[in-house]
């Protein structure tokens, strides 16, 4: 039953978001809590207690918050295997799943490295925890890995199901959406998905998740096989191309620049 899972956004720091997931009787995960303040004061506030900790990647900004959780509720912790964080006692690699006993859930585990080395996604029918490997029309910084290592994580995402939501980590989604347009101007989806998220934003609420089919449409870094993509990284590059890692290179290059 749809209805028996609750997703919650939690903001924290500046930008991010923690995703609270609620289950009919109360038990409540949470994905990359990189504060605990804004769950403590969930749990406080919905009387629901804490259930597991689930972990993208190693920057502080989603797991800073683990250990004063754990002070409180002792919960276990998943995490990537390839990655050294403190409190994770659940580590995962590429295929595991994740049982949430007290949810009644279960995860995939997707490795999707490139902002980070070990970064893992969670994914289960109708949903994708993605952490920092892709944005409401953007995607993550290529910190750890290669743009050849960005691009196949993506293009495993992009081959999901259309209506998979995307619950990513931040709320980058406005100043994504700019570089979109000027990649793409005379892309309409994208100018629809401007004019959505400036009415989301001027209410005060959430710009994600957005659905995997909304990304696959607006976001450049989903684009890579997109004519006036390719069409726009050429110009970048001052030379033809259109193998998908140059293409998706050179727009991510493009994106640090602008
Ligand atoms: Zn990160
Ligand atoms: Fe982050």
């Amino acid at each position: 039953m749809m209805n028996s899972l609750e997703i919650v956004a939690l903001p924290a720091f500046a930008d991010n978001y923690i995703w609270a997931l609620r289950a009919r009787g109360g038990a409540v995960a949470v994905v990359d809590p990189g504060d605990a303040a804004p769950v403590l004061a969930y749990l406080a506030a919905t009387g629901t207690q804490l259930a597991a900790i689930l972990v993208t990647h190693h920057h502080a900004d989603h797991c800073g918050g683990i250990d004063d959780l754990l002070a409180r509720h002792p919960a276990p912790v998943y995490g990537p295997a390839l990655e050294a964080i403190d409190g994770v006692d659940r580590p995962l690699a590429d295929g595991d799943q994740v049982a949430l006993a007290g949810l009644g859930i279960e995860f995939e585990v997707l490795a999707v490295p490139g902002h980070t080395r070990g970064h893992i996604a969670y994914y289960r029918r109708g949903m994708l925890f993605c952490g920092d490997t892709l944005f409401g029309a953007g995607c993550g910084r290529l910190f750890e890995g290669t743009a050849a290592t960005m691009h196949a994580s993506l293009a495993r995402i992009r081959a999901l199901p259309a209506d998979t939501q995307i619950y990513c980590a931040h709320e980058y989604t406005q100043a994504n959406l700019r570089f979109a347009a000027a990649v793409e101007p005379d892309n309409a989806a994208i100018r629809d998905r401007v004019a959505d998220t400036a009415q989301l934003r001027a209410a005060g609420r959430p710009s994600v998740p957005s659905t995997l089919a909304v990304e696959a449409a607006t976001n450049p870094f989903l684009r890579w096989d997109a004519p006036a993509v390719i069409a726009a990284a050429q110009a970048q590059l001052g030379r033809p191309a259109t193998d998908p890692i140059e293409i998706f290179a050179a727009v991510r290059e493009w994106k640090n620049r602008f």
